[in-house]
Order: structure tokens, then sequence, then C-alpha cells
């Protein structure tokens, strides 16, 4: 019986992998590197994100998660969290950051072993910023910057905004206080909530 003869394109690969090498990796002897253009877990760049929310909403999954911790006179944070073992890899938090899709980013991290689940997380904090009112939040404090920044002058239309931006320049004391407690009109000049806004502007006299 004649034996078929190997056809041309395979004869190459043969020829180009006597030359070259393998194609595999020697994974676990060597470490193995993605190519570029791999889709690898998410990874948070926590210069850049400014903890706005819009991945968390964003992921079919649920693998991102968010945790606020409030502390009255002291720092309050958010922690933003991504479940590795529970992330697709689709991109959708990538391409809806607001951030200029620097906040979270897919690498070419492949490696996601792990021996116990619980720890299949990977998480950056954000400082919060809280209303001078009623101590809850107004959002993060890089989240008040970046609307600042893209909305310019418009920002002196809202005492929140300007109010923040100043506080961080250090032009304006943070303990202030101001004078008349519970006067309602000296609280419009305040950092708010956006009820708290609500119930200053409609309610104070
Ligand atoms: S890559 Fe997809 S699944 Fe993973 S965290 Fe982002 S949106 Fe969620
Ligand atoms: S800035 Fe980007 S990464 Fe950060 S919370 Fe918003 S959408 Fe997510």
């Amino acid at each position: 019986m004649k034996l078929p003869l190997p056809k041309i394109r395979e004869l190459i690969e043969a020829i180009k992998a006597l030359i070259k090498g393998p194609y595999t990796s020697k994974f676990p002897k060597e470490p193995h590197v993605a190519h570029r253009n791999f889709r690898g877990q998410p990874k948070y760049n926590a210069e850049k994100c400014v903890g706005c929310l819009a991945c968390e909403m964003v992921c079919p999954v649920g693998a991102i998660a968010h945790r606020d911790d409030i502390v009255q006179n002291g720092m309050s944070k958010r922690t933003m969290i991504h479940y590795t073992d529970t992330c697709i890899f689709c991109g959708e938090c990538e391409a809806n950051c607001i951030a200029d899709r620097e906040g979270i980013k897919l690498s070419n991290d492949w490696e996601l072993s792990f021996f116990d689940r619980k720890q299949a997380f990977e998480t950056i904090e954000k400082e919060l910023q809280l209303c001078e009112v009623c101590g809850g939040i107004v959002a993060c404090k890089d989240h008040l910057k970046w609307v600042s920044e893209k909305i310019g002058e418009l920002t002196y239309s809202s005492p929140t905004l300007y109010l923040s931006r100043l506080r961080e320049l250090g032009v304006v004391d943070e303990n202030l206080v101001a004078p008349f407690k519970d006067c309602g009109r000296s609280d419009r000049v305040k950092i708010l909530c956006a009820q708290c806004r609500r119930q200053t502007t409609m309610t104070a006299q």
C-alpha cells in the first residue's frame, strides 16, 4: 500500500519548526510571554481611575464591585474591586471608562491560578468627598476634579465643584466653619450632595 505524500503546507511548517524551534513555550520550565494582542485580565490604574463606577455598571458578569467606607472627620474611601475569577475579558470596562479608557485596561496577564478562590480579586482605593451638611457621599474627589476639568469655567456655577478645586489647591481652609450654623443660606456655599443642594436652594431663606 502506498503511503500518502505530505501536503506542501505541512512540509513548509515542518521545515520552519526545524529552523525556528517548536511553536509551544516551555512553560512552566520557562516563563510564558503572551502574544501582544492577547486579551488578559483587566488592571486598574489607581492614578487614572476617578472612581465613577461606570465600569461596574457596564460589566456584564458582575466582575466589578465597590465598597464605600465612610469616616466622618477622617478619610473616607471607595474601594474598587475586580474579581479575577468572574471576569470574561470582554473589555467593556475599558471601552466605557470615562478616564480616556485609562482607568482600567485589559492586560496580557494570563496567569490566574490561585489556591484560595476568596483571594481572586484586585483592588484600588479612591478618596471620597462627603456632603458637608448630611455627611453622605457626593463622589470621589478625583471624579469632581475630572468634572471640573471637563466643563472648564462652568465649574464656577457649582459651589461643590469650585470649593473642591480651591481646597485641593489649598486656597480654602478645610476646617473653615460657617459662622451661622443651620442658617440655611450659609450652607449654600458648601460642598453638598444633590439632595442637600436642592434643600438649601429651595428652602433656605
Ligand atoms: S473585561 Fe468584561 S467581564 Fe472583565 S471586568 Fe471588564 S467588563 Fe467585566
Ligand atoms: S474611571 Fe474608569 S476605571 Fe475608574 S471607576 Fe470610572 S470607569 Fe471604572
